[in-house]
């Protein structure tokens, strides 16, 4: 598929956008049968020292900090792990402070509970030194959203260069890691054609995973007046990732909830096959900004229930039989 190709499906809307979520749903199927994958996320810090656009946890907004403890993020791998979700990711904030208690907590998980989670971390740039680290300690997977592969639009939205950027996902391949990034769909600015643009970078980057979300304009930002991503053009270039990126996993992510009841089925029905279900404490939860104060906290029964709509199975790690047992009872 080329990009006009692309930039074509992104548009389609009715039968053609039917036919085209159709493939996409067949593609999932081929490579994952009915499984998709539920992470666990825990968000370490709202500190970072970037100061994007889009994103209430940008430097100047100095309220509402907190850095989770290495003890605390191995207390919510526990729950994440007895709750049968067989993905702990830590997300957070970029400081260089998060190597040093997240290499410690995943020593620390990694004794504990062997290899029976696998940990997904998406901590922002790092050097490929401290990257290093995080795989020696036991990471597997790291998340880095390129956000545009349009230079001019990076370089406006995160006042870096795109290149130092991608410098650091091509460090994440070179050092083993599963790989995700992806892009913001609806970034200010962002034309259709810069749209497939992303999800043709994205092509050429081969990753595990990727990820196509709306921009959410958030408080506390330059963009806080700014409209949402569009929601169909989302589904569509969730669709059109799954053609590009077969083998790929793609979230259904929480923001979609923000258009309507339904909205992370409708990722699914997309083509997605991923949900992340939010194991922040409750004291920080709050205090973690994305998307505002009022974005959807997705909990477990939440993400089986949506699974289920989805046609798609929920794949909880076997030892958590009870739990599982007890929450898909309550789903019905
Ligand atoms: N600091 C890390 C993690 C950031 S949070 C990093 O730089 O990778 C994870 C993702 O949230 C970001 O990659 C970005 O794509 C997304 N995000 C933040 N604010 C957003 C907004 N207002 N709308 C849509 N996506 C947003």
């Amino acid at each position: 598929m080329n990009k006009n190709e692309v930039k074509e499906l992104l548009g389609v809307r009715g039968a053609e956008q039917e036919a085209l979520f159709r493939l996409a749903r067949g593609l999932r199927r081929q490579h994952f049968g009915d499984q998709a994958v539920v992470r666990g996320v825990v968000e370490v810090t709202s500190a970072c020292v970037r100061s994007c656009t889009y994103c209430p946890m940008r430097v100047e907004n100095q309220f509402g900090r907190y850095l989770l403890t290495s003890d605390e993020l191995v207390e919510s791998a526990r729950r994440v792990f007895a709750s049968g979700v067989p993905v702990l990711s830590i997300q957070g904030g970029e400081i260089p402070k998060t190597t040093k208690i997240v290499g410690e907590a995943i020593r620390r998980i990694r004794d504990e509970l062997g290899h029976q989670l696998e940990i997904l971390l998406v901590l922002g740039d790092k050097s490929h030194d401290e990257y290093r680290h995080l795989k020696d300690v036991g990471a597997d997977s790291y998340i880095l959203k390129f956000e545009t592969s349009i230079e001019e639009l990076h370089e406006r939205h995160r006042f870096y260069p795109l290149a130092d950027r991608v410098a650091a996902i091509k460090s994440l391949t070179d050092l083993n890691f599963k790989v995700g990034s992806g892009t913001i769909v609806g970034l200010p600015g962002q034309t259709v054609e810069q749209l497939a643009d992303d999800l043709m970078f994205a092509r050429s980057l081969g990753l595990d995973m990727c990820s196509a979300s709306p921009f959410i304009p958030a408080k506390n930002t330059p963009l806080a007046n700014e409209p949402m991503g569009d929601f169909q053009t989302t589904l569509n270039a969730i669709a059109v990732t799954r053609i590009l990126l077969p083998k790929s996993l793609i979230p259904a992510v929480s923001a979609l909830q923000k258009y309507q009841a339904g909205g992370q089925v409708a990722g699914l029905d997309a083509g997605a096959n991923v949900i992340t279900v939010n194991f922040t404490p409750n004291k920080d939860q709050s205090d973690y900004p994305i998307y505002g104060a009022d974005r959807f906290v997705v909990g477990l029964r939440h993400a089986i229930h949506t699974l289920k709509r989805g046609g798609l199975a929920s794949g909880l790690i076997d030892d958590a039989n009870t739990i599982r047992g007890s929450l898909a009872e309550a789903c019905t």
